[in-house]
């Protein structure tokens, strides 16, 4: 959160320039309603006054539209006579979408003055943005210099955020501040980068709404909603996109004239296509674009005469009386020399060997800069009925065929410990061999046999077979220190450490191993020394989690893929599945971020991440083939039926014996919640 000094010191500022415009506002307010709109359109002012500096452009100079000619329908949507409201243009890198906003919005400054505000995800984006994009904007164009000059002499007039114009002000706003959103009224609104907005500040929703709040008093407002897209179900420009008229930019084939929009075609006869090299890496010379009418060959130098005869078409014509407009483009229509189509090639090439590698970043960044379309996260409700449709018909603790050892992952939650046991066999394959969950106190010690650290242990030493019959070996257990009951996880992991029981704690630091160093832990709860402390295991689940959902997408299997049981309760499916990979700002930072949408849970996937850093942990990723074959020989060898009595441990039967009917609670955490409760004697 911002410092509140700072957030307030600016509202003041911004509440006392507003004061002091607040006459001229009143007359803009009156013009609003009254005068007749000026008629020049936005790429006409741009054509005249606008200069692109270096920083903005990679070719500077006199802007000129048709450079790149898709970009004048949606500038000119926002001219005074238009009269759409709002434009959404969902864009990939490279196309200029920034620069059609600050054509807009200096055409504004200039022609039709005016209360504007534009919004970008942060405050530190928007004070860059300021510096880097505003104040050339301004400086490189005479007229707005101009303008801007008239009030320099007054103070304050001018600051990073605020710029006071001859007949209006700019505010630079970042979307993480409330106190700012809602600061002024305002006629045009610019939201940029809307899909990397926080979902909440300080609060009070959505920020994009608590800007638009403030436009209600206008007339003639105006709103362009910019961004490239990120996550399905997360983001606001799809949303938007949706909502609007929907339109492509088609453009003609140059040998049969057939009118199309270019699509990428990865799964289609038509679209960008190339032939191979040996190692299967896209030939440069070869790219080429197939015509989606009659498959003529379409090379990316006729590609400028193609966008100049461009046309929008609305899929969706009329939406909300013709006043929201929504525009989609793509990389291919990148003007040549920017983004190429071989470019475009290369980096799918690459996104498509990382998927081979279970890492789908890459594709994601794919998907939303470059096909400027939003990349679905397994987390969604179709990939959960994927993984239910593929799950095996395997028993419960009962160790798969490929697997040859496991470990197990717990969570402490206030009223309650989960557990989830995990196999594992060559190239990290995993299968989810149990979910158990002990009700009860875990402030409560070991000793009392209500405890669900009682339950815990004795779980643990419940032997697990293999499809063979052997009894697999579980190579450590790790629980989380993290959340509840630090003490109580660091108390029991002392008492179990000869059992491999190891205190974990997450850490969401990008780049962090997903098991780390250990810490020692020497102080009680009271901050007294200990002797005998406990190491405490940093865990990346950032990492982690991503590796898990890599792997998850994985269809056949083979190395890295997850075994999942039919017979596991319906809700373990969308716990695992249960996080989004969304883009946050951080001290002005684009960061991905794991998010549990509300009402979702999670256990699930914490505790598969804890499993996985107890595999990691035990090394079972840098085991060589002949400790798999020694593993693999151990558990689908028959062994003598007694192992378990032996050990004085109880047997599979003696503890069904034991289990008590699940109570009304116990229903809803499905059949194996049952399994996992004991008897606690009330
Ligand atoms: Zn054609």
């Amino acid at each position: 959160m911002a410092a509140p000094s700072v957030t307030a010191q600016r509202q003041e500022e911004i509440t006392a320039e507003f004061d002091a415009a607040s006459l001229e506002l009143a007359h803009e307010l009156l013009r609003d309603f009254l005068a007749p709109p000026p008629d020049l359109t936005v790429t006409q002012w741009a054509e005249t006054n606008r200069r692109l500096g270096n920083m903005e452009a990679a070719e500077p100079g006199p802007y000129r539209v048709s450079r790149t000619p898709y970009a004048r329908e949606p500038q000119d949507c926002m001219s005074p006579r238009s009269i759409v409201e709002e434009v959404d243009l969902m864009w990939a890198a490279q196309t200029s979408k920034t620069t059609a906003m600050l054509n807009c919005v200096g055409a504004s400054m200039d022609n039709n003055p005016g209360p504007i505000m534009i919004v970008w995800p942060s405050n530190p984006v928007a004070k860059r943005n300021s510096r880097q994009r505003i104040t050339p904007l301004i400086n490189e164009s005479p007229a707005l210099a101009k303008r801007v000059a008239a009030n320099r002499s007054r103070d304050k007039a001018n600051t990073t955020q605020l710029k006071e114009f001859d007949g209006g002000i700019l505010a630079i706003v970042g979307a993480n501040s409330a106190a700012d959103l809602r600061a002024m009224p305002v006629r045009d609104l610019y939201l940029d980068e809307v899909d990397n907005f926080p979902l909440d500040v300080d609060g009070e929703g959505d920020p994009g709404m608590l800007a638009e709040a403030r436009q209600t008093t206008f007339a003639r407002k105006k709103r362009l909603v910019s961004s490239t897209p990120t996550t399905k179900g997360f983001s606001r420009i799809e949303a938007r996109f949706e909502a609007s008229d929907k339109c492509r930019y088609h453009v003609p084939c140059p040998h049969c004239g057939a009118y199309q929009h270019l699509e990428f075609g990865s799964d289609k006869a038509y679209g960008l296509k190339w032939d191979k090299d040996s190692a299967g890496a896209p030939i440069p010379s070869s790219v080429h674009y197939v015509c989606k009418d009659s498959g003529c060959i379409i090379r990316e130098h006729q590609k400028t005469a193609m966008l100049a005869a461009g046309v929008w078409v609305a899929e969706n014509p009329g939406a909300q009386g013709g006043r929201v407009r929504g525009f989609h483009l793509n990389g291919l229509y990148s003007p040549l020399g920017w983004l190429s189509w071989r470019t475009i090639a290369r980096a799918w090439h690459a996104a498509m060997v990382a998927v081979q590698h279970g890492d789908f970043s890459l594709l994601r960044v794919f998907v939303n800069t470059r096909l400027a379309e939003t990349f679905e996260e397994l987390g969604d409700r179709a990939s959960v009925h994927e993984l239910r449709k593929r799950a095996e018909d395997i028993p419960l603790r009962t160790v798969g065929w490929r697997m040859a050892v496991l470990t197990m992952g717990c969570d402490v939650q206030g009223d309650r410990i989960e557990a989830r046991l995990w196999a594992w066999g060559r190239g990290m394959e995993r299968q989810l061999v149990d979910r158990a969950i002990f009700w009860g106190d875990p402030a409560l010690p070991e000793s009392d046999p209500t405890s669900p650290w009682a339950q815990l242990t004795e779980y643990r030493r419940t032997p697990i077979h293999h499809l063979s019959g052997a009894e697999v070996p579980l190579l450590a257990v790790t629980i989380d220190s993290g959340g509840h009951h630090t003490q109580a996880v660091y108390g029991y992991a002392r008492a179990h450490q000869a059992e491999r029981v190891l205190a974990v704690k997450g850490a969401s630091v990008k780049g962090k191993p997903i098991i780390g160093k250990p810490s020692d832990v020497n102080f009680d709860w009271r901050g007294v020394k200990v002797k005998k402390g406990v190491k405490v295991w940093q865990i990346g689940t950032d990492n982690a989690k991503a590796e898990i959902y890599g792997r998850l997408r994985l269809e056949t299997p083979g190395p890295g893929y997850v075994h999942l049981s039919k017979h596991l309760p319906g809700d373990e499916f969308e716990q695992i599945t249960a996080e989004r990979l969304v883009t946050r700002y951080m001290k002005g930072r684009p960061v991905l971020e794991w998010v549990l949408p509300p009402g979702k849970r999670n256990e699930g996937l914490d505790c598969a991440v804890y499993a996985l850093a107890a595999a990691l942990w035990a090394g079972v990723d840098r085991w060589s083939d002949a400790d798999w074959q020694r593993r693999e020989e151990a558990v689908q060898a028959p062994i003598p039926q007694k192992s378990a009595e032996e050990k004085g441990q109880v047997s599979p039967e003696k503890r069904s014996v034991e289990i008590t009917p699940a109570g009304p609670e116990g229903g809803k955490i499905g059949s194996l919640a049952g399994l996992a409760r004991f008897k606690r004697g009330r």
